[in-house]
């Protein structure tokens, strides 16, 4: 079958700068349910992990025991070469270092836009208001949004809510960006306004692990796709190969379903 490319190619593995992320051997339970199982995996600076499998097979877990919103009870997770910090400061800087957004996007709903991505500047970098301020708006720009700084969340769509989000998450210049399922709490015609900035962001360099339904963004922005089942990594592969060749029954199964 030829495979001819669909969408600009994503950004070479070969260029990127090393492991940002390494997780060896990492094993989590909620109670008697083994949710993450040996979790092996590596992510390059640089690299877009897109992370696909059924639900409850744990990829938000694992997304969260990144940036420690979930404790692991065995195995290790660097960041950028260093352990996960337990608490205290050294949190508060991994939090910063490693954004999240959220299928919900967890805006805070009395402040503006502009206020909700100049908040975290402010308090936790202690950053000067005018400079917390400009450079929210060139990340209001850079979402597409620099029109919209002085509304609230609920007179904005979900696309620009969602966009608001990652524009707040970047105000920290975070090393890595965790994305779980961004687009799946927005309608239909809203969801391409979320993956372009996220293609974009890809296209930038920024290091990303993005759990998504969206097999298309997983097709043209992925350097790497990780299919999980069960609390496990089943499949890890490059996109054109995983999509024309799954190696496991589990990941043909669920692709049939998906596709
Ligand atoms: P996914 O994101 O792939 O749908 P999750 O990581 O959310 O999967 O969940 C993996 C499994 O862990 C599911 O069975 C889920 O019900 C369970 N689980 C997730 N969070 C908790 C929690 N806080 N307490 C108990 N069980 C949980
Ligand atoms: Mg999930």
């Amino acid at each position: 079958m030829t495979d001819a490319p669909t969408a600009p190619t994503p950004p070479d593995p070969a260029a990127s700068g090393g492991p940002l992320v390494v997780m060896q051997g990492v094993n989590k339970h909620f109670g008697s349910l083994h949710v993450l199982r040996d979790i092996d995996l590596t992510v390059d600076e640089g690299e877009v992990v897109v992370l696909i499998g059924p639900s409850g097979s744990g990829k938000s877990t694992l997304c969260r025991t990144i940036n420690r919103l979930e404790t692991i009870e065995s195995g290790t997770i660097t960041v950028a070469g260093r352990p996960l910090p337990e608490e205290g400061r050294g949190l508060a800087k991994l939090r910063a270092e490693v954004g999240m957004v959220f299928q919900s996007f967890n805006l805070f709903a009395h402040k503006t836009v502009l206020d909700n991505v100049t908040l975290a500047p402010l308090r936790v970098r202690k950053m000067r208001r005018d400079e917390a301020e400009r450079r929210a708006r060139a990340l209001l720009d850079r979402v597409g949004l620099a029109d919209q700084a002085g509304k609230f969340p609920a007179q904005l769509s979900g696309g620009q809510q969602q966009r608001v989000a990652i524009a707040r998450s970047l105000a920290m210049d975070p090393k890595l960006m965790l994305f779980d399922e961004p687009t799946s709490a927005l309608d239909p015609e809203m969801i391409n306004e979320v993956l372009e900035v996220m293609r974009s962001l890809a296209a930038e360099g920024m290091t990303m692990i993005v759990v998504t339904h969206e097999m298309g963004f997983a097709r043209s922005a992925a350097n790497r796709v990780v299919f999980m089942a069960d609390g496990q990594i089943v499949e890890a592969r490059e996109p054109a190969e995983f999509f024309e060749s799954p190696n496991t029954a589990r990941a043909r199964d669920f692709l049939s379903k998906i596709l």
